[in-house]
């Protein structure tokens, strides 16, 4: 019985269910129960909120979110072999936890959840870095979430929170720090896992802003970012020629230099890109 919820332990519910890991699904569980629970801490009281949490997995932060007080849970899960053992922690937390067998990529969960809604998990790479970019670009704005905690491999989290002029600045950190304040707030080592990955991961912390930082028309600002970096080795004034032949009199419309790089300009001068390319 673990301490946290009198459930069995998750090495035991795997064991149970016959939920062996597959890699085809990403799967990379975290057991340890005590830190699952301090992965749903950082998510911020839950107690007045309900939780999305995509890739539940066998529960391990499906329970430390109930756990934490999570006023209700909504998990999403792909792998039809897992629900059994969410529908036993269900049961402990009546009315409390939706469980809907469905790929997060399709499932629509605009009724399925009551603001102010968080949004938590430990998700595959891939999966995460696209439902990251879906809840950070139109319609998703304004969001009808208010704080995303993503576990990511840590080289995705150093993109989310890079700067200006390193190496992993590029597009996910500006649509993130342009809606939210994202934050590495916990590193983990490959051995979290079962089974273990190649490589750490980092759980990221993203708070949506009141409002974006700075102005410009999010389609237009994604459009000009992803162009910019496609070629980021390039001068902007070449770079930026697939979105028309006045590439030059757009950066000086927004007062950049139209010999820098992508990598070098920050949040503010894109959001000026964008609105001279809105004009
Ligand atoms: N949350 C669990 C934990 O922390 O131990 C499991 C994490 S494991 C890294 C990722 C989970 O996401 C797996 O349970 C996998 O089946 C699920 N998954 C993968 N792709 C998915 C998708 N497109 N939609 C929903 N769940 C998905």
């Amino acid at each position: 019985m673990s301490q946290i919820d009198g459930l069995p332990p998750l090495r035991d519910v795997i064991a149970r269910h016959g939920i062996a890991a597959k890699k085809s699904l990403g799967q990379n569980f975290l057991l340890d129960l005590n830190l699952t629970a301090k992965i749903a801490r950082l998510a911020g009281d839950l107690t007045c909120a309900d939780v999305l949490e995509i890739g539940p997995g066998p529960g391990g932060l499906t329970r430390g979110l109930l756990a934490e007080g999570a006023r209700r849970v909504v998990a999403i899960e792909k792998d039809s072999r897992c629900i059994a053992a969410l529908e036993d922690i269900a049961a402990i937390y009546p009315g409390q936890l939706q469980i809907v067998n469905g790929d997060a990529l399709e499932v629509d969960t605009t009724d399925l959840l009551t603001p102010p809604i968080k949004i938590a998990a430990n998700l595959p790479y891939n999966v995460g870095t696209e439902l990251l970019v879906r809840w950070l670009t139109p319609p998703a704005w304004p969001p009808f979430w208010e704080s995303l905690t993503l576990m990511f491999q840590r080289e995705v989290a150093q993109r989310i929170v890079a700067a200006p002029g390193s190496k992993t600045y590029g597009r996910l950190a500006i649509l993130s720090q342009w809606r939210t304040d994202p934050a590495i707030v916990l590193d983990l080592p490959p051995e979290a896992f079962t089974p273990a990955p190649k490589v750490s991961s980092a759980v990221v912390h993203l708070r949506a802003l009141p409002a974006p930082r700075y102005p410009a028309d999010p389609d237009v600002l994604n459009r000009v970012v992803a162009t910019a970096f496609n070629q980021r080795r390039k001068m902007l004034r070449s770079a930026l020629k697939p979105l028309g032949p006045d590439a030059e009199d757009r950066l000086n419309h927004a007062g950049i230099k139209p010999t820098a790089r992508a990598e070098e300009i920050d949040l503010e001068g894109f959001c000026a890109l964008a609105r001279a390319y809105t004009a």
